[in-house]
């Protein structure tokens, strides 16, 4: 209780240079990420007032980055490279980014050789010992493929396609770090992430647009976020305020079970821990990102500089550990955990004033570019709804 004072004590010179405070706010958005922050500029734009509050000290969720302390730009929350198909989530963050082309290559380290992942022409012929051509890896992948009925699980998407060896090789391992579980256990929508090809592209991503902000994420959502309609708290829990600042309708981006106090209990989410360091030395790895199936407790390492197209003296890397416990980053993808979602998906639609949107509260696997989306797509239904309220009023 004296802790809350103190925090409230803080709190109240900001809050009285809070504006509309008789009125109070028309909205109160919780998550300062591609969720809220989409949201906060939709509706502002249009003459709202908005309070958005982040309980971490910054803004932008865990697409933040931020300059180290050797002045590299760095991802805090891991590597966030950019990719869509959609022309409108491009063209809509191109109002508050200049960009910089990027397309980012990942090596897999593989029995002792780093090799192209997605699994390419290349892949196969440096792993095997091979020269193959595109048509013959073709008639490969058929002889190797072990076919599945039904491609239901994470297991029978790769197995299905390139056969156990590649599997084991590629998939199995890295899957059973990442998620605690084996790819059987998972939806087949895990590891249908990664494609595999019968070319030489070693791209890790196929989209459109691939590009990265020109002056970092963090700059993009300060442009997002600087209207005179939206306040931005950080270092708050929303819980911290709720009550005391009046607002008449919420967006929530946190994760949705605990926004109901777990009722029908804890819905899985992977975390990670991030292991930063710097080196002396100009560029440590030969592509952005080396994962590693089978050794070590990473997943993978990525640096930064490939990614952000900075030139520094030193370097700035990224060691991804796999955690049960921690920070929600990852929903899980299996039957069970839909079906815990499906419950409190049906409370979140039952609760009034309130609307649930991005990656943890709607407990979707999403990348950025589709958070986005959502969030425009969730704006236009509330705008269908006040063109239908003022029709009827
Ligand atoms: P978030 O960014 O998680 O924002 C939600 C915010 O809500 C958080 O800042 C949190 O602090 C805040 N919050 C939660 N509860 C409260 C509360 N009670 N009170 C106040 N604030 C609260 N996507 C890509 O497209 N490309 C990539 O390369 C990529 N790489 C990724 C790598 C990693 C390691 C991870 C974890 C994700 C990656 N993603 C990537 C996915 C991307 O991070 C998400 O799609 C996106 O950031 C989700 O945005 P969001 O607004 O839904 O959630
Ligand atoms: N995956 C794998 N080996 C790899 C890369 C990916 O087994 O070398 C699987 C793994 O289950 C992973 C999933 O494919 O979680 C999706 O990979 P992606 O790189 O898209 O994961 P993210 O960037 O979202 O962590």
């Amino acid at each position: 209780m004296k802790r809350e004072a103190v925090r409230l004590q803080k709190l109240r010179p900001q809050m009285t240079e809070l504006p509309l405070m008789s009125s109070g706010f028309d909205y109160l958005i919780v998550g300062a990420g591609f969720a809220g922050s989409v949201l906060a500029e939709r509706l502002a734009s249009e003459g709202k007032s908005v309070l958005i509050v982040d309980k971490r000290a910054h803004i932008g969720g865990n697409a933040y980055d931020r300059y180290d302390d050797a002045g590299v730009l760095i991802h805090p929350y891991g590597p966030h490279i950019f990719h869509t198909n959609s022309r409108e989530v491009f063209d809509y963050l191109s109002r508050f980014t200049e960009w910089r082309p990027y397309q980012h290559r990942v090596k897999a380290s593989v029995d002792g050789q780093l090799l192209p992942i997605p699994i390419n022409l290349d892949t196969v012929n440096q792993l095997y010992g091979l020269s193959l051509t595109a048509f013959q890896v073709e008639e490969f992948f058929a002889s190797v493929a072990e076919p599945a009925e039904k491609i239901r699980t994470s297991e029978d998407v790769v197995v299905s396609k390139v056969g156990r060896d590649l599997y084991n090789k590629f998939f199995r391992g890295y899957t059973r770090k990442q998620w605690g579980l084996d790819p059987s256990e998972l939806d087949a929508s895990v590891t249908a992430r990664v494609p595999t090809r019968t070319n030489r592209d070693d791209r890790y991503f196929a989209d459109t647009y691939q590009v990265m902000p020109l002056h970092g994420y963090t700059r993009m959502f300060e442009r997002m976020l600087a209207h005179p309609n939206i306040k931005v708290m950080t270092n708050t829990d929303y819980r911290e305020i709720a009550d005391f600042v009046p607002f008449a309708q919420m967006i929530y981006t946190g994760p949705v079970d605990a926004y109901f106090d777990y009722r029908f209990g804890k819905l899985p989410y992977r975390s990670l821990e991030f292991v930063h360091e710097t080196h002396a030395q100009e560029q440590m790895l030969p592509v952005g990102t080396v994962n590693y199936p089978n050794d070590y407790a990473y997943t993978r390492v990525s640096e930064f500089k490939h990614i952000t197209g900075q030139s520094h003296a030193q370097t700035s890397v990224v060691y991804e550990l796999p955690r049960a416990e921690g920070d929600p980053y990852y929903p899980v993808p299996r039957p069970e955990n839909a079906l815990l979602y499906k419950k409190y998906e049906v409370l979140a639609q039952a609760t009034p004033n309130v609307m649930f949107v991005g990656r943890l509260a709607t407990y979707k696997y999403y990348n950025m570019d589709q958070v986005v989306a959502q969030a425009l797509t969730a704006h236009r239904k509330l705008s269908r709804v006040k063109v239908l309220e003022e029709t009827l009023a």
